[in-house]
């Protein structure tokens, strides 16, 4: 079994659910009481979020880089990147190691492909959503990608930073995405990527009326998978 490289913390939400996926994927496919090898660098989310709202793109890459080759040091044979958004700085992290980086954009998309969807629906940091790093990287696997509207798009973003990074989990911003999932749909979304690591805190399956794919156990199977 290889080692699994995680850069985490961001948030540490996200990231307890990508370490008990990625336990349980990996009690499933080998049984008793095997579990996942893995070097978890689990970072100040707060730090970057200031890089990332002030736009110093590059100073978060050199942060990541520089846990990216922590996470090497200690053993990993893979590393992910266990945010979308961070996803931005991907090139510049994965040009700090030796190791693969296993890419949340390409394993989405396989994802997405695999399930026969090719129109699909994305929600995510307003980063993810509106600049090109993220939409490119699932267009280059053959995908068209529909974001929602300004409102949509402010109000997906809003309550990842101030409920779901940190713990928060309302009813009321359930039904709020319930609404942008369907206006997705409406749109000619046949599915719809959770593109956000914490989303699937919020909401799943029984929230749309097309498939959804949540990005974190997405990342988590591919891993287990590339380990095994
Ligand atoms: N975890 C989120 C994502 O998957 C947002 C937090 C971040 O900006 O890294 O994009």
């Amino acid at each position: 079994m290889k080692t699994i490289g995680l850069l985490g913390g961001m948030s540490w939400e996200s990231t307890a659910q990508y370490y008990r996926l990625l336990n349980e994927f990996t009690r499933d496919r080998l049984g008793g009481l095997h579990s996942a090898k893995c070097v978890l660098y689990s970072v100040d989310f707060a730090e970057i979020e200031q890089l990332q709202a002030t736009g110093q793109w590059q100073a978060a890459g050199e942060m990541l880089a520089d846990a990216a080759r922590s996470v090497e040091a200690g053993g990993a044979d893979l590393l992910l990147i266990c945010t979308n958004t961070m996803h931005k700085v991907a090139e510049q992290v994965a040009g700090a190691v030796g190791i693969p980086l296993l890419h949340l954009g390409d394993a989405t998309a396989e994802a997405v492909l695999a399930a026969g969807v090719r129109r699909v629906g994305l929600l995510g940091t307003a980063f993810t959503m509106e600049q090109d790093f993220y939409r490119e990287r699932l267009a280059g696997h053959g995908l068209d990608v529909i974001v929602p509207d300004a409102a949509g798009r402010e109000l997906v973003h809003r309550v990842i930073y101030q409920e779901l990074c940190v713990g928060v989990v309302r009813e009321e911003s359930r039904e709020a995405y319930r609404k942008v999932i369907a206006e997705l749909v409406a749109a000619g979304a046949e599915g719809v990527i959770l593109g956000c690591t914490e989303i699937e805190l919020l909401v799943g399956a029984e929230d749309s009326s097309v498939p959804v794919f949540p990005t974190t156990r997405i990342h988590a199977a591919a891993a287990v998978e590339a380990a095994l």
